[in-house]
C-alpha cells in the first residue's frame, strides 16, 4: 500500500523553523493500560499525516495498528516499531511506538533514543506497573521530560492524591497536574484547568466513538451544576498548589517535575488537552550531540542515526528496514548519503513511512522525523548517516538484559555459517552475545531484555544464516558490571558467571538480587554495578 504524499512533495523548509514545529515523543506503558486506545485517539484529534487508515476509533476496530503487529509476531518475525505523524495546531507530532507486550525487547528501550519527551500512561486502578517503571528509568537515565496521562478515570480507581504520591514516591518526580478530576474514579464528570479554574464537563459519548464533546463552563456554573465533587476537587486542587505542585517549564524539562493529566482514552476524554501539552510544553528537536561532544546545529547538513532494525518483513527478499531519526538538515528521498562507520555511500531512494501495515513512501523530512529505509543490510544499529563533512553520534546505549541461554548449533559441520549469524545478530543488536573462556566460541550465552528476542535470533540463525542453532536456557536474572580484579572471586561463588560483552564490558550473571545482596554482605568492596544504560 504505497501512496506518495502531495503535501509534503512541495518545496523544502528550512529546518530550523521546521524542527521548532516538532515533537518527537513515545508513550511508556504497562500492557493494558490503554496504549493503543490512546494512540487511537489521537489520530482522531489530531489530522494523521502518515495515513494510518486502519487506526480508527473503538466502534471501527477491525483491524487496527496493533493487530498488525500481533500478525506479525505470529509469523515469528521481528515487530514493527514506527512511527504515526500527526498535524495538530501548527505543529508535526511522531508519535514513535514502543513496542510492549509480549514482544517487550530491548527495541522497546532503544525508541527512547529516537525520542525527545515521553507520556507516561498510567491505569489508574493499578497505578505504576512495572514495565511502566523499567521504561520510565531509561527515560529518568536519559533526561527525557515525561508528561503522566492517568488513563481510565471512567473506571474505578485508587485515589488521586494517593496515585500523584505514588508517582512522587516511586519516581523520584513531583507531579505537578495540569487538570485535576471531578468527581472520583469511576465516576468522572470532568476536570478543572487547574491554571484558569475552569471547569471542562465530560460528556460521555456512545462507545466513545467520536470526539467528545467539551462543556467548558465558569467555576460558578461548575459549582451549581456538580456540588460537592467540585468543592473536593477545588479543594485538592488548592492543596497541591500549597504543596508546591505547580507546573514549571524549567523543572519539567530538567526531569524534575511531571505534568499530569486525568483521562478516559477509550471515551475520547482528555485526549485534546494532552494534545495542547505536547505543543506548549514537550520540547522541539534540539541540536544532537556529537561524538566530539559538539552539538550539531539543526541546519548543518542533514544528518541521522539508526534507531530499528527491522528484518524479515519479507523473508522471500531478506528485506532489511531501518529506522532513522532525522537530526539535523532536511532529508529527501532521493538524496544520497555516507554511512559514517564505513565511509560508503547509501542511496534514500525508497525511503518510507510505516506504521502498521501502512507504508508510504516519504519525500522530505526534518529534525525530528523518522524515516523508514529499505534495503537497509548494510546499516547497524547506531550508525550515522550523514550528508556533507563527516559526522557520528555516540552509539547507542544497550540495557540490562535479564534472559539469558546459550547458543549451540545444530549442525557442528556449519559453525562457519553459526558464526557469521551470531556476530551479525550482535551487531544489530538482535541479543547481546556473552562469551567467556570457559564456554569458548561455540557456544556464547546470548542475552535479552525480553524472551522475544530469543525468537527472533532462532528464527534469523536458521532461516538467514542455514545454522539452525539449540538455545538452552540459563537460570540467570541479573547482570551487574563488575571489574577483571573481581572476576576470579566472583566467579568462585555459587551461581554466578562472569563473561564478557563486545563493547568490553565485564559482566557478572547472578541468579537474582537476593544473590546480588548476599554476594554484596560477603564481600563488601565488591563491584556489582546495575547496568541501566551504558
Ligand atoms: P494497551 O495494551 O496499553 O495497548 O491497551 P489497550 O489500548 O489495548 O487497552 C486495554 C483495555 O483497556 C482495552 O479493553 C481498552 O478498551 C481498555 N481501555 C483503554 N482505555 C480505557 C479507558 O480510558 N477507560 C476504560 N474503561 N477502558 C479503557
Amino acid at each position: 500500500m504505497q501512496h506518495v504524499l502531495e503535501q509534503q512533495a512541495g518545496a523544502a523548509d528550512e529546518p530550523v523553523g521546521a524542527a521548532a514545529r516538532r515533537r518527537t515523543f513515545a508513550v511508556i506503558s504497562h500492557p493494558d493500560a490503554g496504549k493503543s486506545t490512546l494512540t487511537e485517539a489521537l489520530a482522531l484529534h489530531a489530522r494523521a499525516i502518515t495515513k494510518a487508515g486502519h487506526v480508527h476509533g473503538k466502534a471501527g476496530r477491525n483491524a487496527t495498528v496493533s493487530d498488525w503487529m500481533e500478525m506479525e509476531q505470529a509469523r515469528g518475525i521481528s515487530i514493527s516499531s514506527a512511527v504515526l505523524q500527526l498535524t495538530y495546531r501548527d505543529t508535526v507530532l511522531n508519535l514513535v511506538d514502543t513496542p510492549g507486550h509480549a514482544d517487550f525487547s530491548e527495541d522497546t528501550y532503544r525508541v527512547l533514543t529516537a525520542v525527545d519527551a515521553a507520556i507516561m500512561l498510567v491505569d489508574a486502578s493499578k497505578g505504576l506497573e512495572v514495565q511502566t517503571m523499567k521504561l520510565f528509568a531509561v527515560c529518568k537515565h536519559r533526561g527525557i521530560p515525561i508528561i503522566t496521562v492517568i488513563n481510565k478515570w471512567d473506571r474505578p480507581g485508587k485515589d488521586p492524591l494517593e496515585l500523584m504520591d505514588e508517582i512522587a514516591e516511586r519516581t523520584g518526580l513531583t507531579p505537578t497536574p495540569l487538570s485535576w478530576p471531578v468527581g472520583i474514579a469511576g465516576d468522572f464528570r470532568g476536570v478543572v484547568e487547574r491554571d484558569s479554574g475552569e471547569y471542562v464537563a465530560f460528556t460521555p459519548t456512545a462507545g466513545g466513538a467520536q470526539i467528545a464533546p467539551e462543556e467548558r463552563m465558569s467555576p460558578g456554573a461548575a459549582a451549581a451544576r456538580e456540588g460537592d465533587a467540585w468543592t473536593v476537587a477545588r479543594e485538592e486542587s488548592q492543596l497541591l498548589a500549597a504543596s508546591g505542585a505547580e507546573h514549571d517549564q524549567e523543572m519539567f524539562l530538567g526531569g524534575i517535575s511531571t505534568p499530569v493529566l486525568f483521562a478516559a482514552a477509550v471515551r475520547n476524554f482528555g485526549v485534546r488537552r494532552l494534545l495542547d501539552a505536547l505543543v506548549e510544553l514537550a520540547p522541539a528537536p534540539s541540536p544532537r550531540t556529537d561524538r566530539q561532544g559538539e552539538a550539531r546545529p539543526l541546519d548543518a547538513p542533514f544528518s541521522a542515526f539508526v534507531f530499528k532494525l527491522q528484518a524479515g518483513m519479507d523473508t522471500a527478499h531478506r528485506d532489511r528496514l531501518a529506522y532513522i531519526r532525522i537530526c539535523s538538515g532536511v532529508f529527501e528521498r532521493g538524496m544520497v548519503v555516507t554511512t559514517a562507520r564505513t565511509g560508503r555511500p547509501f542511496a534514500t531512494k525508497y525511503a518510507q513511512q510505516a506504521f502498521g501495515r501502512d507504508r508510504s513512501l516519504v519525500e522530505v523530512a526534518y529534525p525530528g522525523d523518522v524515516v523508514g529505509l529499505v534495503n537497509a543490510s548494510n546499516l547497524r544499529i547506531g550508525d550515522t548517516l550523514h550528508a556533507g563533512p563527516p559526522v557520528q553520534f555516540p552509539a547507542l546505549p544497550t540495557f540490562a538484559p535479564e534472559h539469558f541461554a546459550v547458543a549451540r548449533g545444530v549442525d557442528t559441520g556449519r559453525y562457519k555459517q553459526f558464526r557469521r549469524g551470531i556476530t551479525q545478530l550482535e551487531a544489530e543488536g538482535v541479543v547481546q552475545v556473552l562469551r567467556s573462556d570457559l564456554r569458548g566460541e561455540q557456544a556464547p550465552v546470548l542475552a535479552a531484555v525480553g524472551p522475544m528476542q530469543f525468537e527472533v535470533a532462532e528464527g534469523r540463525m536458521r532461516a538467514e544464516f542455514g545454522a539452525p542453532i539449540h538455545l538452552e536456557p540459563l537460570g540467570y536474572g541479573v547482570a551487574r558490571r563488575t571489574t577483571p580484579a573481581w572476576a576470579p572471586t566472583l566467579s568462585a561463588e555459587w551461581g554466578v558467571e562472569v563473561v564478557l560483552r563486545e563493547d568490553g564490558e565485564l559482566l557478572a550473571l547472578l541468579p537474582d538480587q537476593w544473590r546480588v545482596r548476599s554476594i554484596q554482605r560477603n564481600h563488601p568492596d565488591v563491584v556489582l554495578e546495575p547496568l541501566v544504560a551504558t
